[in-house]
């Protein structure tokens, strides 16, 4: 069996979009090929003195349609190709939900877990410094991603800030809410993918009261799902994070605490899986909402849900997909499922520029919205076009970028 890479995934789910478009070959280069690349090496004085080197990296993979826009990710196995992916990624996703931006991504390849705060501090503000030049509110603006949270936005924002000589809150999305950060950034993932699996149970024609639904990851996105599914009536029945499973808590709540105090989810009272068998619980809705390749050619064959939704970014390689297909699952696509988290970035950033604060509920219903709004033009596409979710998600995201690349034409 060979293993498929996220940029080989991302890559052949272009080329059937281009092809199932009618888009030329011309196309396809203008949209197969990443804008502007940056590797760094980002040094670090540890608390100790040492001095160790990390490699950083920043990928605007699309402009045309607006300011590139995606997180940045610390995590130990991640490199330039699996950027290019994410990136390109974020591009089609920010269309698909028609947000005025193109896609970016970006990250070091450490595990913040061996990092001290101050530590964390230090990479991360010399990582900013390191891809200054090539972002700004107008050019690029990060956000958190695996690995980073609201602490590194407040540090990226200061750097590029002092930097200026002025605030600048626009340069990343997800800040603290006293930064210039939006209500409702936080769990905004989450409440993306809870509107994705509650429309795809009904859309199916199951009650979502009382569904079944497991989640593996139990991070920003997992932890925000998990919760918004358990607070709607549905009943989740597994959870995981890296060091593997959990079934039997009476509440999403309860673990929730008990993780937060203890470090782990091995609760007493509950029984341990591996993360095999918890894809493969015979569940409604099943969610990746952790790294990407956790649905392949191996574990797809087992998974007994009806419907899986795609909570992490390319959680399912193409040769998973078509089993999935072949087995009649419904999958809501990653740029569909877990575009909330961009979505609500954007009206971070718009708020930013009009240093004017919306509320709680204003967010959420716009969020709730687009959502809607992008969530019914992929059910439509997929029926009348006859393709997958996932095919429709991208005909409509490389569609937009395709067509915005042919109205302003070539320079020079
Ligand atoms: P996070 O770092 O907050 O959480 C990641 C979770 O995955 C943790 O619970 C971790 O223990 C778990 N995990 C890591 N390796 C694992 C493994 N091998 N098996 C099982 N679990 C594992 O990250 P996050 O922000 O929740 O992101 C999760 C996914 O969602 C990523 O694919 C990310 O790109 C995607 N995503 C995040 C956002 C966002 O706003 N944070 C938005 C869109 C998509």
């Amino acid at each position: 069996m060979t293993m498929e890479s996220a940029l080989d995934t991302a890559r052949e789910q272009l080329q059937r979009a281009v092809d199932l478009l009618g888009l030329s070959e011309n196309d396809w280069q203008t949209l197969s090929t990443p804008r502007r690349i940056l590797e760094v090496a980002v040094p670090l004085r540890r608390d100790n003195g040492d001095v160790e080197m990390y490699k950083g990296f920043r990928v605007q993979y699309s402009t045309t349609r607006g300011p590139s826009k995606g997180g940045v990710r610390f995590h130990p196995s991640i490199d330039m190709d699996e950027t290019v992916a994410l990136a390109m990624l974020m591009t089609w996703k920010c269309a698909l939900t028609n947000l005025p931006y193109g896609g970016a991504k970006g990250g070091i390849a450490v595990d913040p877990k061996d990092l001290s705060e101050r530590e964390n501090e230090r990479l991360t503000r010399r990582y900013t410094s390191e891809i200054l030049p090539i972002i700004g509110p107008e050019r690029d603006i990060p956000a958190p991603d695996v690995g980073t949270d609201e602490r590194n936005m407040a540090w990226m924002m200061d750097t590029y800030s002092v930097n200026a000589g002025y605030s600048v809150p626009g340069v990343v999305t997800g800040k603290p809410i006293v930064l210039g950060g939006s209500l409702g950034r936080t769990s905004a993932t989450g409440d993306g993918v809870v509107i994705s699996s509650v429309e795809a149970l009904k859309a199916r024609g199951i009650n979502p009261a009382g569904a079944t639904v497991a989640v593996q990851g139990f991070g920003k996105v997992g932890y925000w799902t998990a919760i918004g599914l358990e607070n709607l009536g549905l009943k989740v029945v597994a959870v995981s994070d890296v060091n593997g499973a959990v079934t039997g808590f009476s509440s999403v709540a309860d673990l929730w605490k008990y993780f937060t105090d203890h470090g782990n989810l091995n609760m007493p009272g509950t029984d341990a899986m591996t993360q095999e068998e918890l894809l493969h619980l015979e569940v409604d809705v099943l969610i990746p909402a952790a790294l990407s390749d956790a649905i392949t050619e191996k574990t797809a064959v087992g998974i007994k849900a009806k419907i899986v939704v795609e909570g992490a970014n390319a959680p399912t390689t193409p040769a998973g997909d078509r089993i999935l297909i072949d087995k009649g699952i419904l999958t809501v696509p990653d740029i569909l499922a877990n575009s909330g988290g961009v979505i609500v970035s954007y009206f971070e950033w718009v708020q930013d520029k009009q240093n004017y604060f919306w509320s709680a509920e204003e967010v959420k219903s716009n969020l709730n919205e687009i959502m809607m709004r992008s969530f019914k033009e992929v059910e439509n596409t997929a029926t009348t076009k006859k393709v997958s979710w996932r095919e429709a998600a991208h005909m409509i995201g490389v569609g937009r970028v395709a067509e915005a690349h042919k109205l302003r034409g070539l320079y020079p």
